[in-house]
């Protein structure tokens, strides 16, 4: 199995998570007075087909704009959130204007799946199941155009009231997606009681995966399990053009990363969509007959 496999290669865990730095970290007071006074935005970063090169969604990645410090990056405030009982409001803030913006875009003619990160704290009770889809309907935003992503690491142990929020809110067709996988050891159990619909393999593992045996043996097999259990592959963190051509070779079906956009505030979209399309072109990142 996967957890074997990455159990003998034995990846150290800074490969395993590929998180950046994080510098100032702060207190719970202060991100609670951030979230209510709406310091807080969402920003986008698309997530596009590797056949087709078809912009298929994207995913909301939370900011602070800090008042005197500037941007302030999820890493800084999410982990005090959760362990401070204010995740429900973050991620209430979060959905919200996710949807909100969702139907924006489907206003203006852009058909998006819009992708929201959900904490395992947030799945604790049936209110957040009803919170849901109460905001989509607000928004009019139909359930099969929302994807959850809850990552593997917070899958393990005993979440069993969780697995139950989540299969109530796979019935009512609100899409799942297992987050940065290959970092978190999950029980292959639990990837078949819940239908998830995606499995995004962790940033660690594609990034220069094609040049590096270890990187490449766990990209392949999480593509593998992905594909047996269809689940549609998503690669994170495709940083250059060899990350790119790796996917294609591997047939991977989407990606996400810098190499295709860094997250961008919503307003940026629509230029962004129409460079990508020259770029696809112009970089012939796409075989023509599937463009
Ligand atoms: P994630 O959900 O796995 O999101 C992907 C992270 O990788 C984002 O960092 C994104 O900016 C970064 N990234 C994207 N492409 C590349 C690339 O090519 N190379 C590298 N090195 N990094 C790339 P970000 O925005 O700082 O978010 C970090 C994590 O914070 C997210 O990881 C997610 O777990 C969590 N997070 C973000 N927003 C929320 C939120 O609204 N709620 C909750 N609960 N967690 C959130
Ligand atoms: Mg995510
Ligand atoms: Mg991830
Ligand atoms: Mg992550």
């Amino acid at each position: 199995s996967l957890r074997m496999l990455l159990m003998k290669l034995d990846v150290p865990s800074s490969m395993r998570s590929g998180e950046r730095n994080t510098r100032k970290i702060y207190d719970a007071d202060t991100i609670r007075t951030a979230i209510d006074s709406g310091q807080l935005i969402n920003y986008y970063q698309p997530k596009v087909r590797v056949d087709t090169g078809v912009i298929a969604g994207v995913e909301a990645l939370v900011r602070w704009h800090h008042p005197v410090d500037g941007m302030v990056y999820p890493d800084q405030f999410i982990g005090v959130a959760e362990e401070n009982g204010l995740i429900g409001r973050l991620t209430h803030t979060v959905l919200s204007r996710a949807f909100i913006q969702a139907k924006v875009w489907q206003q203006s003619g852009y058909e998006l799946k819009v992708a929201v990160n959900v904490s395992m704290d947030n799945l604790t009770s049936l209110d957040f199941q009803d919170a849901v889809v109460r905001l989509a309907a607000e928004a009019e935003i139909l359930p099969g155009k929302i994807v959850l992503e809850i990552t593997e690491s917070q899958l393990m142990g005993d979440v069993r009231v969780s697995l139950e929020i989540l299969t109530r809110l796979r019935l009512k067709r609100f899409h799942l997606s297992i987050d940065d996988f290959g970092t978190g050891h999950s029980s292959l159990t639990q990837l078949r009681d819940i239908p998830f619909d995606e499995l995004k393999i962790d940033q660690g593992f594609v990034h220069r995966a094609s040049g590096d045996e270890t990187l490449r043996a766990i990209y392949d097999a999480s593509l593998a399990l992905a594909k047996q259990l269809n689940m549609e592959a998503v690669a994170e963190g495709v940083e250059d053009r060899e990350d790119w051509e790796l996917l294609r070779q591997t047939g991977c079906d989407l990606a996400q990363g810098n190499f295709i956009s860094r997250p961008m505030p919503a307003e940026a979209l629509g230029e962004w969509m129409e460079k990508w399309h020259v770029r696809i072109e112009a970089e012939s990142l796409v075989s023509p007959k599937a463009g």
